[in-house]
């Protein structure tokens, strides 16, 4: 029982410190209005920025893909677990991704963290004469590739392109490769990838993004970060993923073939694990045909207006809205103990938002992070606007009465 008894004590201390994490079961469609434990509650803390998660046609592709080729994959996709499905779907994939890329290749993931595993791992190993930058803000998963790609690493800060500048221009490895989030998860801004492409091609570097948050939302077909910049180089390798605005699951990447072709040789996480269902492929070529499509496109519009209409409300004191313009809205309290009991208070009013403390975000700007969906009606977002504001009103006075001023 010793061994026990340790983890529980491990378990307590979190708590004790307020870190311990949560769950909450979901008993209805992924939406803006669920049914959690009972109750209805109106959410603003999914990825399904489109709203496509429940989306009927999809829906039924997944039903379609099932009766086709049946429920599970049964191999890894090196042994007989790569179907019809999956192959069209990369082929899709590759096209989506094509103007932005040279002889571009797609290759599908179970999940965007392996996704990101097998990229970064795989375009480091190979090469002991390797460096990779990393982007101080980065996701858990672009961190972990690079801690398991065991090679040298250096973090360059938040958007600091002079910065990483200057560590590739004293850099001497001759594998250099830049890594970065194209749409910062728990800040919502977006990095500055035309003067990071500019960066790698003048020192020779490989450019990674992760652009799990902008794929199907960002640019006027969705292709996402690489068409909002309009950038084009056979340097990058794009992760986008599938389970957030896409509505399914999975991940993919998409670069020049030979580095595609490297991934299936080498990147673990990809050779070493059972294939996605292949209904969830059939499901996304689907999903790819409305993100890509007039509806689409009408579907992020709107979402940019619920976006506007969330800024244009906020009245705060004391609390920042970070000044993002994509669907992840994050309103910075600071310390801990108010972002909980404030998520709580929305929760008690049947708002969900998600609050995030460090170590996922740094210390002292623990936030609600409020994520918009095009599922949204201009009505939901009115009535978290409202209640954000009073209860920032609520929270200020009655810090100003502990206070005793
Ligand atoms: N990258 C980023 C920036 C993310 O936010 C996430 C998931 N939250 C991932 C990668 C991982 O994607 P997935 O959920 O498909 O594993």
């Amino acid at each position: 029982m010793q061994l026990l008894d340790k983890l529980a004590a491990q378990l307590e201390e979190r708590r004790q410190q307020g870190l311990i994490r949560t769950r909450r079961t979901v008993e209805s469609p992924c939406g803006p209005h669920l049914t959690v434990d009972g109750r209805d509650i109106l959410a603003f803390c999914s990825n399904d920025y489109l709203g496509l998660a429940a989306h009927p046609a999809i829906v039924d592709a997944l039903r379609e893909g099932a009766a086709r080729y049946g429920a599970g994959s049964g191999a890894a996709h090196l042994i007989s677990g790569h179907s019809r499905a999956h192959a069209q779907l990369e082929e899709r994939l590759a096209e989506f991704a094509g103007p932005y890329l040279v002889e571009s290749r797609a290759l599908y993931f179970c999940t965007g963290y392996m996704a990101n595993l097998a990229v970064v791992t795989g375009l480091a190993a190979g090469d002991k004469d390797t460096e990779i930058f990393s982007e101080s803000l980065n996701h858990a998963s672009l961190i972990d590739g690079a801690r398991l790609s065991r090679t040298a690493l250096k973090v360059y800060p938040h958007a600091d392109v002079e910065a990483l500048d200057e560590l590739l221009g004293t850099s001497t490895a001759a594998n250099k490769i830049v890594v970065t989030d194209a749409v910062f998860s728990m800040d919502g801004d977006l990095a500055p990838l035309p003067e990071l492409l500019a960066l790698c091609e003048k020192h020779g570097a490989w450019l990674i993004v992760d652009d799990a948050h902008g794929f199907g939302t960002l640019g006027e077909h969705g292709r996402g970060a690489l068409e909002h910049y309009n950038l084009r180089s056979p340097y990058i390798v794009y992760v986008g993923t599938l389970g957030k605005a896409a509505g399914v699951g999975g991940a993919f990447v998409a670069a020049h073939a030979t580095v595609i072709e490297t991934l299936i040789q080498r990147a673990r996480p990809y050779i070493f694990t059972t294939a996605a269902p292949p209904a969830l492929a059939h499901a996304l070529l689907a999903s790819l045909d409305i993100i890509a499509g007039p509806e689409g496109r009408e579907r992020r519009l709107h979402l940019s207006r619920l976006v506007a209409k969330w800024h244009d409300g906020l009245r705060l004191s004391g609390w920042t809205a970070l000044p993002s313009h994509t669907a992840i809205q994050p309103v910075v309290i600071g310390a801990n103990e108010p972002t909980m009991r404030a998520a709580a208070a929305l929760y008690g009013q049947g708002i969900w938002v998600g609050a995030i403390r460090p170590p996922t975000v740094p210390a002292g700007t623990a936030r609600l992070r409020v994520t918009l969906s095009a599922a949204h009606s201009e009505g939901d977002v009115e009535r978290l606007v409202r209640a954000v504001n009073a209860l920032n009103v609520q929270m200020n006075a009655e810090e100003r009465t502990t206070d005793g001023t």
